[in-house]
C-alpha cells in the first residue's frame, strides 16, 4: 500500500512506538499519584514530553495543555473563551475554510446567542486581510482562523492577522494542525493567544493533541472555561487521568520533528515539485486548487476534468491511499472546495494527495501510472 494521505494522519514513527511501550507495561502508574516511584517516573515522563512539545512551538511548558486532539482543542478554546468573555461581546470571526471542529463549535455558539462572521476564502483558499479588518466590530471577542488549510495547504497570513487582532484587543486562536511540523514556529515572539494541534499529524499517536494558551496576558490561564470539569490535571483546565503513553509518544514525535523540520520541509517541497512537473506533462488540463505560491508543501488538491474521484479511488483502493478531501467530512461535498467556487462537477473530479516523510519519488511514479492508466482505459467521462 502506497500511503498518500498524510494530511488525514501519519504513520507512527518507530522511535515513537518504542518510547511509548514502557508506559503501557511497567510504568503504568497514574502520573498524578505523586508519592511512589513509578508514579514519579510517569510524572517525569509527562514533564519531559511537555518540554519537547513546547520546544517545537517555541513557548513555555506551562502554556501547553494536553487534550485528545485538535478537534478537542478547537472546541475547548472557542467555547471556553466565548463563555468566559460573554459579557464583553458576543461576536466571533472565523472563515468558511475552517475544519469542521471549528465550524461546528461556532454553529453551536450561534444557537446560543453568539453572532458569527464566516469570512470567504475565495479562489486562493485563504482569507483577505481587508475582509477581516472590515468585519471587526465593538463586540468582537475572538478571531479563529486556520494556519494551513487541511484540504489545500493554503496559508493564512497569521503574522498580519495577529497584528490586527492585537491592535484591536481581540483574542486570536489559530488551528495549526497542518502547519505544526512543517515550518518553525516561535510563539514567544508572536501575538497568537491560542493554538490547536495534534500528535498524529507529526508521526505521533492518535488520541492526543494540545492547546497552547499564551500566558503573556495577565491571568489569561484562568480566563477560560474548562471543557472538561474534573480534577486538577492540566492546570485545572482539563480533568481526566493523563494518557501517559500517548503524551510520551507526542513528546517523542515533537522531539524528532523539531530536530528534522527543515529537512522534512525540503523533502516535501521536492516531492511536490516532482509530482506537479510530471502530472502536467500528461494531463495539461489539470487544475491545482488554492494558492500555489503561498502554501505548505506536501498537500496537493487537484481537479482533473472528466475523472470521477470516488470511482478512481475505489479502483486503486488496494494499492493506493488517497482521498477526495478531509477525512472528517466523509460523504459530503467539501465545504472548502465549494467556498473556492468549484461547481459540483469540478468537486467530483477533485483529489487530494498529501505526502509525508516516508514517501519517495517512486510512490509518485506509481500513482502517476495508475491515474494515467485509469484515464486511458476506464474513465467514462460524466456530464
Ligand atoms: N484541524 C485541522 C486543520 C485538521 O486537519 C484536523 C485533522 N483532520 C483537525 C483539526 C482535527 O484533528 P484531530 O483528528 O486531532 O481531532
Amino acid at each position: 500500500m502506497i500511503y498518500l494521505d498524510n494530511a488525514a494522519t501519519t504513520q507512527v514513527d518507530n522511535q515513537v512506538k518504542e518510547a511509548m511501550l514502557p508506559y503501557l507495561n511497567d510504568i503504568f502508574a497514574n502520573p498524578s499519584s505523586k508519592f511512589y516511584k513509578s508514579a514519579i517516573n510517569a510524572n517525569d515522563a509527562v514533564k519531559n514530553a511537555r518540554q519537547n512539545v513546547s520546544e517545537l512551538l517555541g513557548c513555555d511548558d506551562e502554556e501547553i495543555i494536553f487534550t485528545s486532539g485538535a478537534s478537542e482543542s478547537n472546541n475547548f478554546i472557542i467555547k471556553g473563551v466565548s463563555d468566559y468573555y460573554r459579557d464583553q461581546g458576543n461576536h466571533i470571526i472565523t472563515s468558511q475554510g475552517e475544519h469542521k471542529s471549528v465550524l461546528e463549535s461556532c454553529k453551536f455558539l450561534e444557537k446560543n446567542g453568539f453572532e458569527i462572521t464566516y469570512l470567504p476564502i475565495k479562489e486562493n483558499g485563504h482569507i483577505d486581510i481587508e475582509d477581516l479588518k472590515e468585519s471587526i466590530k465593538n463586540n468582537t471577542i475572538l478571531v479563529s482562523l486556520i494556519w494551513a488549510n487541511n484540504e489545500l495547504g493554503a496559508l493564512n497570513n497569521i503574522k498580519k492577522i495577529s497584528k490586527i487582532t492585537n491592535e484591536n484587543d481581540i483574542f486570536l486562536h489559530v488551528d495549526a494542525t497542518q502547519y505544526v511540523g512543517k515550518k518553525e514556529i516561535n510563539l514567544k515572539n508572536s501575538e497568537i493567544d491560542f493554538l490547536s494541534f495534534s500528535a498524529h499529524k507529526i508521526y505521533g499517536p492518535k488520541g492526543i493533541g494540545a492547546a497552547y494558551i499564551s500566558k503573556d496576558d495577565i491571568g489569561i490561564r484562568q480566563n477560560i472555561t474548562p471543557l472538561i470539569h474534573g480534577g486538577e490535571q492540566e492546570f485545572g483546565l482539563r480533568g481526566s487521568t493523563l494518557a501517559t503513553h500517548n503524551i510520551v509518544g507526542f513528546g517523542k514525535a515533537a522531539e524528532i520533528t523539531n530536530k528534522n523540520i527543515n529537512s522534512y520541509y525540503n523533502h516535501l517541497e521536492e516531492l511536490e515539485n516532482y509530482f506537479k512537473e510530471n502530472i502536467k506533462i500528461k494531463i495539461p488540463e489539470i487544475m491545482f486548487n488554492g494558492n500555489q505560491k503561498n502554501k505548505i508543501p506536501g498537500i496537493i488538491n487537484m481537479t482533473i476534468p472528466g475523472i470521477h474521484n470516488q470511482l478512481f479511488i475505489k479502483s486503486v483502493k488496494d494499492e493506493l491511499a488517497i482521498s477526495t478531501g478531509s477525512a472528517c467530512s466523509i460523504g459530503k461535498p467539501s465545504h472548502v472546495l465549494s467556498s473556492l467556487g468549484l461547481d459540483k462537477n469540478q468537486i467530483r473530479s477533485t483529489l487530494r494527495i498529501s505526502f509525508g516523510k516516508y514517501n519517495k519519488k517512486n510512490d509518485i511514479s506509481i500513482f502517476l501510472k495508475k491515474i494515467f492508466n485509469y484515464i486511458t482505459n476506464f474513465n467514462t467521462k460524466f456530464q
